[in-house]
């Protein structure tokens, strides 16, 4: 932040009104303080007299329930005070859910309600997602979140899907804590890429996720908010469909698209109520150019931290030690396929990969498998290393990792998602 730049202002919101800004410049910074009354970011309350940094690529908005002074320092590309919000229609979703919750709570077999987030791309689906986990985690509820994006998730790397028992409210900054996620990988940036596979893990993430709440009575009546992608149409649509049966939702929020909306209320069954909801005018935009940035920089994250810095590893491997393995060979002809094989199969297949300069930047996912011979495919992931070196005439790969070792038989699986490292 350079010196001119940094203009302290007062702001003064009323009651059910936001504060919207934007950072775009590389470098800009802008602090926040609530000074006095009540504010919160997408359902975290801010604490006063704290400052919250925000940096570069940060779209934020300080909403107050019951108006508040905040102290802005910095100046961001955009910036101005909203009156007209959905927050209220929002919280309503949130009291008709707690009322599901507490119907739950009272009986054993009832789970609390397990909500789907839709609609295209950006119209604020991950925030919707995450100013309702907020208030049911600071009413002491313990949701599960399922992100199911794997173009812009939330919880871990791109390329993932994941599951999330949420304990506390997300940090304003941080979003949320990253303990003890369960993830599945996926390898790619979009759905599109292989859907078979896509619904594969959304069925074990579904699995995984039932027995969680069957084993935890405070996570059964919290229920699960689950996070999905943009992609509505065609093929896009069945995921979605697909996604609603397999973790058994009970209601479906339809973000901004009347369309999707009707093809929802047709096609789900009459238990699951689909709520058509308004977007924010504050959700913004974002380019191909801003996602591509906003995947390395959740890459960048996970080695090196956000506000506390993370100092990863350089580990060397040999290429007759690495078990690397992506999932999905091509798909040949139904003919070509062996007996009792389906031609889709090979898409859900563990493919050995020799290790090559072609690996180089690719992200690898580390296996919970003990063996390649394990069910790797619906196995989780303990993290990811980053491929940094590839070594031709050592025949060694290099890569960075946030652990110092590897353990000897790690089984590792090839992302399709490269990240430069420049640090
Ligand atoms: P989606 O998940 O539908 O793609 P997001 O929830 O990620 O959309 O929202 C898109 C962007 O808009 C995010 O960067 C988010 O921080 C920002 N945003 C959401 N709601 C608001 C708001 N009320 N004011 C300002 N920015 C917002």
């Amino acid at each position: 932040m350079t010196e001119e730049k940094s203009v302290s202002k007062e702001y003064k919101l009323d009651p059910d009104c936001e504060l919207r800004f934007e950072i775009e410049s590389k470098n800009e910074k802008t602090v926040v303080e609530l000074k006095a009354g009540q504010a919160e970011v997408f359902g975290t309350e801010l604490v006063k007299g704290k400052k919250y940094e925000f940096g570069s690529g940060a779209k934020i908005a300080v909403y107050s329930w019951q108006g508040c002074t905040l102290d802005l320092i910095g100046k961001p590309d955009v910036i101005y005070i909203a009156k007209e919000t959905p927050m209220s229609i929002y919280l309503n979703v949130h009291a008709a859910m707690e009322r599901m919750r507490e119907a739950a709570e009272k009986s054993n077999d009832v789970k609390g309600p397990i909500t789907m987030v839709v609609g295209p791309n950006d119209v604020g689906k991950s925030t919707l997602s995450r100013i309702l986990l907020n208030y049911a985690v600071r009413i002491g509820r313990r949701p599960i979140f399922v992100d199911l994006d794997v173009g812009q998730g939330q919880i871990a790397i791109p390329g993932t899907m994941s599951a999330l028992l949420v304990e506390r409210p997300s940090n304003i900054v941080e979003g949320f804590s990253q303990q003890a996620p369960l993830v599945f990988h996926y390898g790619q940036k979009t759905p599109s890429a292989n859907t078979t596979l896509y619904n594969l893990l959304v069925s074990r993430l579904a699995e995984v996720c039932s027995e969680r709440l069957q084993g935890n009575k405070k996570a059964r009546a919290s229920g699960i908010i689950i996070n999905t992608c943009g992609w509505i149409n065609g093929e896009g649509y069945k995921l979605l469909t697909h996604a609603a049966q397999a973790l058994e939702v009970d209601a479906i929020l339809v973000l901004d698209q009347e369309r999707l909306y009707n093809e929802l209320v047709r096609d789900m069954p009459e238990f699951v109520k689909v709520v058509f909801l308004p977007k924010s005018g504050g959700v913004v935009s974002r380019s191909q150019q801003f996602r591509i940035e906003s995947r390395d920089q959740k890459v960048r994250e996970y080695f090196y931290g956000i506000k506390t810095p993370l100092y990863p590893h350089n580990i060397d491997i040999k290429w007759s030690d690495a078990k690397i393995y992506k999932i999905g060979a091509p798909v040949l002809p139904a003919s070509c396929m062996p007996l009792g094989m389906k031609a889709e199969d090979n898409l859900t297949k563990l493919v050995a990969v020799t290790p090559g300069p072609n690996l180089l930047h690719h992200l690898l996912s580390v296996s919970f498998a003990d063996s390649p011979e394990d069910d790797v495919v619906q196995t989780n992931v303990a993290g990811f290393v980053c491929v940094t070196k590839v070594d031709v005439d050592k025949q060694t790969i290099t890569v960075l990792s946030p652990q110092p070792k590897l353990l000897p038989n790690s089984v590792l699986l090839l992302s399709d998602i490269q990240f430069m490292d420049s640090n």
